[in-house]
């Protein structure tokens, strides 16, 4: 594979971002640079089939990333979650991904490591590398599983990151970033008590959600 189709590599970064942070957008960034990839896409879940129902309308979160990644070019809001019916199965956004880029781009889906930690619980799991690679996120405390069929699936996979961008799917790399410990269970918590979430959020969505108030109860 030539460098320019390595350097084409599509992320895509899944989750609630109930609301998107600087957590997620710095840890974006640094992957982006690290593996690298041409573009990379926030896809928020509509319902997510693992959690509880955020609260917050779909739509609302997608709007609070679009406000957040505004100005960067190599970052978009992947809105197909939304449009479907039903839980937000990530098997069904990878299908339609490769529907939309063909077969031949590595396809990287982006997640932290407590996601990671929780794979073999996605709906269709073990087919999940048959569309894409994985990109994982080491977050402080995190510890590689270390038995299991999960372990054992995700070492028979481990690539490094030259790996991923040389071909279309089927790796699974993991990459400590710059630490952040935000999470967005931690900002909603400061708000529900009166407090503030400025500096954890983008000033464009902290606006957002005091415009809409969103998470005061
Ligand atoms: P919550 O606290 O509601 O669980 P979250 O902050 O973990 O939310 P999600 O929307 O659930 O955010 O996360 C989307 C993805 O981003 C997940 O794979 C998660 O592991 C990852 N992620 C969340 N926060 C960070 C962070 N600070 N650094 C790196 N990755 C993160």
């Amino acid at each position: 594979m030539s460098e320019s189709q390595a350097a084409n590599a599509l992320a895509v970064f899944g989750g609630t971002f109930n609301p998107v942070h600087l957590g997620h957008l710095r840890s974006a960034i640094e992957l982006l640079e690290h593996l690298p990839a041409s573009e990379l896409r926030f896809m928020p879940c509509s319902l997510p089939p693992h959690r509880e129902p955020p609260g917050i309308s779909a739509r609302q979160r997608a709007a609070m990333i679009e406000l957040a990644i505004a100005g960067e070019p190599r970052f978009s809001c992947d809105t197909r979650e939304l449009e479907r019916a039903g839980p937000s199965y990530t098997i069904d956004s990878l299908d339609s991904l490769r529907q939309e880029i063909g077969g031949q781009r590595s396809l990287i889906l982006v997640m932290g490591c407590d996601a990671l930690l929780g794979l073999d619980r996605w709906h269709r799991w073990q087919e999940l590398l048959e569309h894409c690679h994985i990109a994982a996120i080491a977050r402080p405390g995190w510890e590689w599983p270390r038995d299991g069929e999960l372990a054992a699936y995700l070492e028979s996979r481990e690539s490094k990151a030259p790996e991923l961008t040389a071909r279309p799917a089927g790796g699974v790399h993991i990459t400590s970033l710059r630490p952040l410990e935000i999470s967005a269970t931690e900002i909603r918590r400061l708000l529900q008590s009166g407090r503030s979430a400025r500096y954890l959020v983008p000033d464009a969505v902290h606006t957002y959600i005091h415009q809409h108030r969103l998470y005061t109860q």
